[in-house]
């Protein structure tokens, strides 16, 4: 007997060269490679633009990578140094390390069991019980965060919010307080390789953000550094492959759909206990995840799918108190986050992941899980 054909976990599609070259021959033209050049102010107003018409559009501030955009933007806020910022245990490494190298501290909230989010309910309980100087909320697996009552929130306690919204462009709305980072890495729904993007309606913290992205250098005070930046700076050849991952946006957002809906359907016809995250139907979504029924793991599971050809991961398991850097961080039990880490499953999903391997992912799915009850 054959091995089964393997079905990958994931297929990054950016850009092809011929999508490219009109950008790249502007860059020959303009012999302007980095350090805020034309195409990455361009791209900052075609970003800008999507989220609002120009008059009411928000600032967007490109940066070299997610990570980059959120640790300039915790910067910005200019907290005192070691005070806590309020983030999920249930999130990329890369959220814990910003709040880190931003001079803070992490404080590691618990999520919600459907959405799987840090939600605004629970950020004010933990800032009722810990002085929290800033929250990091995150758009888990892409599903978007609800900025009006994290504006709300900012409004009743004076707490700043930064929503890492690094996989959900396309999904997350930008709040009139929230500020939010996107991240432009080559596994994200929107890819120009490595970068990030900021978006924000503070004009001062925008300035502020791009100053720290440009060492610190303060144009409008003798170039001088008040305080220390870094060099957070999107090449223009990054912007080349931004731009034309925008223009392909409308086709890829129509792909994404219809292969999230086509997959859904699928999963619940095949193994109706396998929960997935409550979220927009009509969302954009980089990956799919689902929740295991009670009793099983995704650690078991995994070299049976994998017997079948079919790749699987566990995404942000360990949860971040579970990893040495961050293992002092963490503010009191954090219960449905480790329980969903044992459970949630990633599955293959790419944008031209065919019928046949959707098929054949939700019936191995149905076979192993059929008959263990949530
Ligand atoms: C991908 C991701 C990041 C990191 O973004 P980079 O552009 O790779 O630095 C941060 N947070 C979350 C939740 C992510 O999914």
């Amino acid at each position: 007997m054959t091995a089964p054909e393997r079905i990958p976990l994931l297929v990054a599609q950016l850009p092809d060269t011929d999508a490219l070259l009109p950008y790249l021959r502007q860059i020959d033209t303009n012999r302007w490679y980095t350090n805020f050049g034309p195409l990455v102010t361009q791209l900052e107003q075609r970003f800008a633009a999507t989220f609002a018409p120009a008059l009411s559009a928000p600032k967007a501030i490109t940066a070299t990578s997610g990570t980059a955009g959120l640790e300039l933007v915790l910067g910005a806020l200019e907290l005192p140094q070691g005070s806590n910022v309020l983030l999920p245990a249930l999130t990329f490494v890369a959220t814990a390390t910003a709040v880190i190298r931003a001079g803070y501290r992490p404080l590691i909230a618990d999520v919600d069991t459907s959405t799987w989010l840090l939600t605004p309910e629970t950020a004010r309980e933990y800032a009722a019980h810990y002085p929290v100087a800033a929250v990091m909320p995150v758009a888990t697996f892409g599903n978007p965060q609800d900025v009006e009552a994290w504006d709300a929130f900012t409004a009743d306690t004076g707490i700043p919010v930064v929503i890492d919204a690094a996989g959900a462009f396309g999904n997350q709305r930008v709040g009139q307080r929230s500020h939010v980072v996107f991240s432009l890495h080559a596994t994200k729904a929107l890819a120009a390789g490595e970068g990030g993007l900021v978006v924000t309606y503070d004009q001062e913290l925008a300035a502020r953000v791009r100053r720290l992205s440009n060492f610190g250098i303060d144009l409008e005070r003798g170039s001088q550094v008040f305080v220390a930046g870094e060099n957070g700076k999107l090449s223009e050849y990054h912007a080349a492959v931004a731009h034309a991952a925008l223009d392909q946006w409308p086709v890829v957002v129509e792909r994404r759909r219809a292969v999230q809906a086509r997959y859904q359907h699928l999963l619940r016809e095949h193994c109706p206990d396998l929960r997935l995250q409550r979220r927009a139907e009509n969302g954009i979504y980089p990956i799919l995840v689902g929740r295991l029924p009670r009793g099983l793991r995704a650690r078991d599971l995994q070299p049976e799918l994998l017997s079948r050809g079919i790749e699987t991961r566990q995404w942000y398991c360990p949860t971040l108190d579970r990893h040495p850097a961050f293992a002092a961080f963490a503010a009191g039990p954090l219960p449905v986050a480790h329980e969903l880490a044992e459970r949630l499953i990633g599955l293959p999903f790419f944008i031209d992941i065919s019928e046949a391997q959707m098929q054949r992912v939700g019936s191995a799915m149905g076979e192993l899980t059929r008959g263990v009850h949530a």
